[in-house]
């Protein structure tokens, strides 16, 4: 009753309408597991790789390639194997497509086949997949980060910084966490109605109004806390995710074009003022500003992933007193993440399933930065899709935070939706990450 019988893949629409591909797991006595494969839009440079067909039909974007490879290449090898060793079939994928970057099979390919296998194998063992993966120590909802204002590559404003989320730390429960959140993101929503600016969403379901400064959203953001009548520092914090790699790549491509060209990694504020290009030093030093002023508990990405020994500055300089996270800079991949821990750069690791292509190799970075001192954090991708495999993660690994958006568009509360469930089926024994 564990093993598989057959393995289809399908391409579907993720949440921006392009393509991805989605992965069926069926087992000997008709057991059905079935994942869907986030994509990214701001992607790191070291990321496993997304196999794209390049033609003309959607727009280069089709995923027909990778939905061959797993039904032609891996699924034959799989068939008869038992969907409960994941970590011997997620090595059998690896052999398969042979590279570093799994840039032969995609890694859309690989990791449709692994969560569908994890699945089904849950679904075989009447689990819930947070509990067939964490056992019984299982029962940690994470803090969410609920990015609630868009702007980067995420948004069509004039806000350089990707994303700025509140995390609401200050509550006994998820629940009422998830609560304050959806409370303070509808205020949110008025405050800028008020204020004459957009309430449109950007990719991750969060306001993309233009303003005056990158530091403006902060202010939103504080008027919408109060107005919902929260405390801004005890219960609510803020987050911050401004994908510098982006502004990095920015200024690179403006260093290209122009004879002056500066030592060291460049950061250009390519939309609020295209001209203005800072240094590592000076990132560090505006990070250090806004943790002064403002409440800031986590910075993801303030520095890019080409900018190792500012990396190490950044974690000398705010290392003791804010969350400093690493996306694109480890790519969820164990070995950038090693390279982190010897060099002191960050604190933390964001995991993103996607980035790396296999479920065990995703475990194996939390078990890493578990060992090391280093947090976890279950994320989402820009583009993503009704699937909520994040949320079971993040449960399973007691890992305290996950990052999925806005609490706005379906792909986005399928996962706070899922810890709700998981939530209500933990009941007593749910111990949430806020005060604790
Ligand atoms: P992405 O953005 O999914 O577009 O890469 C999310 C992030 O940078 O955290
Ligand atoms: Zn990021």
């Amino acid at each position: 009753m564990f093993e598989i019988a057959n393995i289809h893949a399908r391409q579907v629409l993720d949440s921006r309408g392009n393509p991805t591909l989605e992965c069926d797991v069926t087992l000997d006595d008709g057991v059905l597991g079935r994942a869907a494969v986030p994509s990214g839009a701001s992607t790191g440079e070291h990321e496993a790789v997304e196999l794209r067909d390049g033609k003309k039909h959607w727009m280069g974007k089709g995923v027909t390639k990778a939905v061959r490879h797993v039904n032609e290449i891996i699924a034959p090898e799989l068939f008869g194997a038992d969907v409960r060793n994941q970590e011997g079939i997620d090595r059998l994928i690896l052999e398969l497509d042979g590279t570093e970057n799994k840039s032969q099979l995609g890694a859309n390919a690989t990791l449709g086949v692994s969560l569908a296998v994890a699945h089904a194998a849950a679904i075989a063992c009447e689990l819930p997949l947070w509990r067939y993966l964490g056992g019984s120590h299982a029962r940690t909802l994470p803090c969410p980060m609920l990015n609630i204002l868009n702007g980067g590559k995420h948004a069509d404003n004039t806000v350089d910084f990707q994303e700025f989320m509140i995390q609401p730390w200050g509550f006994d429960t998820f629940d009422d966490a998830l609560r304050a959140g959806v409370e303070i993101y509808h205020t949110l929503k008025q405050v800028l109605h008020d204020a004459h600016l957009s309430t449109a969403v950007g990719d991750e379901g969060g306001f993309a109004p233009n303003l005056k400064s990158n530091e403006e959203a902060l202010e939103m953001i504080a008027r919408a806390v109060k107005k919902a009548g929260y405390d801004l520092g005890t219960q609510i914090k803020i987050a911050l995710d401004p994908a510098t790699s982006e502004l990095a790549n920015e200024a690179k491509k403006l260093a290209k074009s122009s004879s002056k060209r500066k030592a060291g990694v460049g950061y250009c504020f390519f939309k609020s003022d295209p001209k203005r290009i800072v240094s590592s030093d000076e990132m560090i030093d505006l990070w250090s500003g806004w943790c002064r002023k403002w409440p800031i508990c986590s910075i993801e990405d303030g520095l890019s992933e080409d900018d190792w020994s500012g990396w190490a500055n950044l974690t000398r300089v705010l290392g003791s007193t804010t969350q400093l996270v690493g996306d694109d800079l480890f790519v969820t991949n164990p070995k950038f993440l090693a390279r982190g821990i010897k060099e002191g750069c960050a604190n933390a690791i964001l995991v993103k399933v996607n980035q790396i292509g296999t479920l065990s190799e995703a475990l194996e970075a939390v078990e890493l930065a578990d060992k090391s001192g280093y947090r976890s954090i279950l994320s989402h991708r820009s583009g993503e899709t009704e699937d909520a495999t994040i949320a079971d993660l993040a449960v399973a690994t007691n890992c305290g935070q996950i990052k999925t958006g806005a609490p706005c568009r379906s792909d986005r509360n399928a996962k706070y939706n899922q810890l709700l469930r998981i939530s209500e089926e933990l009941g007593e024994n749910a111990l949430f990450a806020g005060h604790a």
